[in-house]
């Protein structure tokens, strides 16, 4: 068993979608082990997404995350990164394929209403971010 990170975005939390997306997460065979529903200040945000500093979305997207909630979760499968990352979908919904949550539900590349980690190393990371280990109840 292994376990990565997610957040559903404040586009999805605003159009009421926590039930519907954890549906397709559970479905698809990962278990949200940890889940909270925060709003994230700018600084977190920020922090969170400190690698696209300098891209020119930046701004955007750390507005985009502070506007309203989100929903933090830790999800556990075997291999739940990459199998995370399918079920997830393409970052551009125009490219993401059939029954994905982005293809279901996203409303374009910024607002694309799921974020999941990319590798384990930064799953820990970003676990550790918001969690403790006695939140996790696997
Ligand atoms: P992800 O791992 O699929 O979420 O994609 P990335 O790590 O490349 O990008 C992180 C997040 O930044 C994405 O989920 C989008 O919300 C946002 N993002 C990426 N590219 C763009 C872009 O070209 N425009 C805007 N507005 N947001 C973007």
């Amino acid at each position: 068993m292994s376990r990565t990170f997610s957040i559903l975005k404040p586009d999805a939390t605003r159009r009421n979608l926590t039930g519907k997306i954890n549906a397709v997460i559970e479905e698809a065979g990962l278990r949200i082990v940890a889940q909270k529903r925060v709003k994230l200040s700018t600084a977190q945000a920020e922090a969170f997404y400190g690698v696209h500093k300098e891209r020119p979305f930046f701004g955007e997207l750390v507005g985009q995350m502070t506007a309203e909630p989100v929903v933090v979760q830790v999800l556990e499968a075997d291999d739940a990164v990459p199998k995370y990352r399918e079920v997830m979908g393409a970052t551009n919904p125009e490219q993401a394929d059939e029954g994905t949550i982005r293809k279901l539900f996203a409303l374009s590349i910024g607002e694309n209403s799921v974020h999941g980690s990319d590798s384990d190393e930064n799953a820990a990371i970003e676990i550790a971010q918001f969690f403790t280990d006695a939140e996790i109840v696997g």
